[in-house]
């Protein structure tokens, strides 16, 4: 249960005085329903009202507060707005005011009378104006006036003076909360205390108050980041309690595998390897990411795992997003482990009727030891004989759901999880911190980079009669046309009408293939391309992952612009599987907008997944780069994972070492980030604590 001092953060907004089911509703949407949200909202600005010069020195935009005698009123008519003249010793401005009913302003502003007003100047036919003054006051109210005021993000209908007063009553329910961060990081740091940091947040005295390094914005963003750590850790402990199965492989099947592979693992590979066999051999539940660019060579890891689970005479199962990834897995699979004679069954949604029959016998018999699928492999009456491994590709792409459906047709099943989206070491601490970590970061040795290069469309002629030489000299070739997902049916128009051109020229050597077609003929056509006629490949997106025709060298990928980072980075992936140098021509419209040109230049720069990852988190946020159906990562309030990214680590460490020295979080400080965890919402994570 929530601990009572929380309670009346975590009443509804409306329980506030001053708002209203009205205004209830505009905060709902924009910070949330609980009173907490509303304290997480902060400010985006400030406005200074401590610059008070002369009338005469007045500037256009400055906001000011001056001291001036009313002189007289001009109503206005028509179209023209109501004028206050007002003027101090050294010049007059006016008060303008459009729409003014009644006699509001003759007892607000009476002539003869000192006013203090705060506001904006224009200047407007080379005389200043104050058009609707923020403030206006008697000068013995001058204590009223705040010099620095917060600026909060808005939404239509939602005024700047009702966030803020509805701020002031939200702090003025700050509870006494029991400190949950180390003493002596909080002495270190220089960090105020919970409540200390909220109020100091939303009074900001200048605009250095407002950056992320912040004192007081760096504790609550700590704050933050420790709750998610602390929860993540509270669900890796809590697996890490489950019973799994030992498995020990004999080494009969690996041994015979490594030994007919035409190249020699890498460090990398060879360490990932012994990673997973050590987890796989203890009596827990493996829930391990391998983690590697494109071509980094993870499939090969994920065999030796799966060859482990069959030695110990139990079986594996392999799942890919797409039926192509799936097929090319299968035949990749098959031909390796042929030293080893092992019956590699596939399971797609193509598979029917008598052959179908046949893989479904194999796998309840245990006569098929792999299975290799999409997620027909998830069908019901899809039964093993004894499941020990399920390995998912392109993890990002299926739900948790999916992933624990497959483990769950297995006894105590371990899993390994593919993942090619080099992803920065931060942001896989908090979205995956609950998972073991392998990591590729080499590639096998031999590639060459690719030669990347930027191209303005309207060099169209060109690159097309430079692919043409390139065909020539027996390269194959990929050309990519942008999907935009809001008109799926003009895109492919556009490839459509792209490959008929190309085709004209390359007359039988040209194919096409796009997310409308089916699974079969993509396959059909994706071999001729492989193995067949076609040379030049006219391909949307559906090609972006796992795709392997190492004699590609050529890929063209039309509208650059309109790519992320990370796809781009996918994209290019395709080329450069072989031994031969290749090119990659990012085809862009111009005029490019600061952020696609910032993207192009990194691709052209480096071909270093992390670094790519990096920048994209730098460019477009955390949850782009992860994608939107990543559910691990956390939404993040205060902390902002590209600027706190050092806190991250530090969070995580503490985090650890908590846990480490009071698993029950028993002891005063743990009673204390048991408070913590509610406030940030991880109550599920406090219930793992408890079910022990
Ligand atoms: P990915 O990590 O993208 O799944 P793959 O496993 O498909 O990468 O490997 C990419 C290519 O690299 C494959 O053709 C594979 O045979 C080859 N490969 C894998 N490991 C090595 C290695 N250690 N040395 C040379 N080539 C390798
Ligand atoms: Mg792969």
């Amino acid at each position: 249960m929530r601990p009572a001092i929380l309670d009346r953060l975590f009443a509804p907004v409306t329980t506030l005085p001053g708002i209203g089911p009205q205004l209830g509703r505009l905060f709902e949407r924009l910070t949330g329903t609980l009173v907490v949200d509303l304290l997480w909202h902060l400010p985006s600005g400030i406005i200074d009202r401590r610059a008070s010069p002369p009338v005469r020195a007045l500037m256009p935009d400055q906001i000011v507060t001056l001291r001036v005698r009313v002189e007289s009123h001009e109503p206005g008519a028509g179209r023209r707005p109501y004028r206050v003249v007002c003027s101090d010793d050294t010049g007059t401005l006016a008060l303008v005011y459009f729409n003014v009913k009644g006699d509001y302003l003759t007892r607000l502003l009476p002539i003869g009378a000192e006013r203090l007003v705060s506001g904006r100047i224009e200047f407007y036919g080379g005389l200043a104006q104050m058009p609707h003054p923020d403030l206006v006051l008697r000068p013995d109210e001058g204590d009223r006036l705040k010099p620095i005021e917060p600026v909060y993000p808005l939404t239509a209908g939602l005024q700047l003076r009702s966030m803020q007063r509805a701020l002031a009553a939200a702090l003025e329910r700050l509870p006494q909360v029991p400190e949950w961060i180390d003493a002596s990081l909080l002495q270190r740091r220089g960090w105020p205390g919970w409540a200390a940091a909220l109020r100091r947040v939303h009074a900001p005295g200048e605009a250095a108050d407002l950056l992320p390094t912040d004192p007081a914005r760096e504790r609550l963003a700590y704050d933050e980041l420790l709750a998610s750590q602390l929860a993540v850790a509270l669900v890796r402990a809590r697996r890490r309690r489950r019973a799994g199965r030992t498995i020990v492989g004999s080494g009969v099947l690996t041994g015979k595998v490594m030994a007919g592979l035409d190249f020699t693992p890498t460090a990398a590979q060879r360490l990932a390897i012994a990673e997973i066999s050590g987890d796989m051999a203890q009596p827990r539940r493996m829930m391990r990411l391998l983690h590697g660019d494109v071509g980094s060579g993870k499939t090969v890891v994920a065999l030796m795992a799966m060859l482990h689970a069959i030695e110990s005479g139990a079986q594996a199962a392999l799942m890919a997003p797409t039926e192509i990834l799936a097929r090319q897995h299968r035949e990749t699979l098959a031909r390796l482990t042929r030293p080893a004679g092992i019956e590699i069954g596939l399971l797609t949604g193509r598979e029917k009727g008598r052959a179908r029959d046949a893989l479904l016998a194999g796998l309840a018999s245990g006569l098929t030891p792999i299975a290799v699928g999409t997620h027909a492999l998830l069908q019901p009456d899809i039964v093993f004989r004894d499941l020990a491994l399920v390995v998912i590709d392109e993890q990002h792409r299926f739900g948790v759901e999916q992933r624990l459906a497959l483990a769950a047709k297995g006894r105590a099943a371990d899993t390994l999880l593919l993942s090619a989206t080099p992803i920065p070491r931060t942001l896989m601490m908090t979205a995956y911190g609950d998972l073991e970590v392998s990591r590729l970061a080499e590639k096998p040795p031999g590639r060459q980079a690719v030669d990347t290069r930027t191209v303005a469309l309207e060099r169209l002629d060109e690159v097309v009669a430079a692919v043409g030489r390139a065909l020539a000299q027996g390269a194959k070739a990929y050309w990519i046309c942008p999907l935009v997902e809001q008109s799926e049916d003009a895109d492919l128009a556009a490839a459509r009408s792209r490959f008929t051109a190309l085709e004209a020229l390359l007359p039988g050597r040209v194919g096409l293939v796009h997310g409308r077609m089916r699974a079969a003929e993509k396959d059909r056509v994706m071999a001729q391309f492989s193995d067949g006629p076609v040379e030049l490949m006219v391909a949307t997106t559906v090609i972006e992952v796992g795709v392997d025709v190492p004699a590609a060298t050529v890929i063209v990928v039309e509208h650059a612009e309109r790519f992320g980072l990370a796809q781009l980075h996918q994209l290019r992936g395709r080329v450069g599987r072989g031994a031969r140098a290749s090119t990659c021509l990012l085809l862009y419209q111009s005029p490019l907008g600061e952020v696609a040109r910032q993207r192009l230049r990194t691709l052209r720069e480096t071909d270093d997944g992390f670094r790519i990852a990096e920048e994209d988190l730098r460019l477009r946020g955390a949850g782009e780069v992860l994608g939107t159906r990543q559910s691990g990562l956390p939404t993040l309030r205060l902390a902002d994972l590209a600027a706190h990214a050092e806190l991250i680590a530090i969070a995580d460490a503490d985090a650890r070492l908590i846990l480490d020295r009071d698993p029950g979080l028993d002891s005063a400080r743990g009673q204390a980030l048991r408070t913590l965890l509610y406030l940030f919402r991880r109550d599920e994570a406090v219930q793992y604590l408890r079910a022990g």
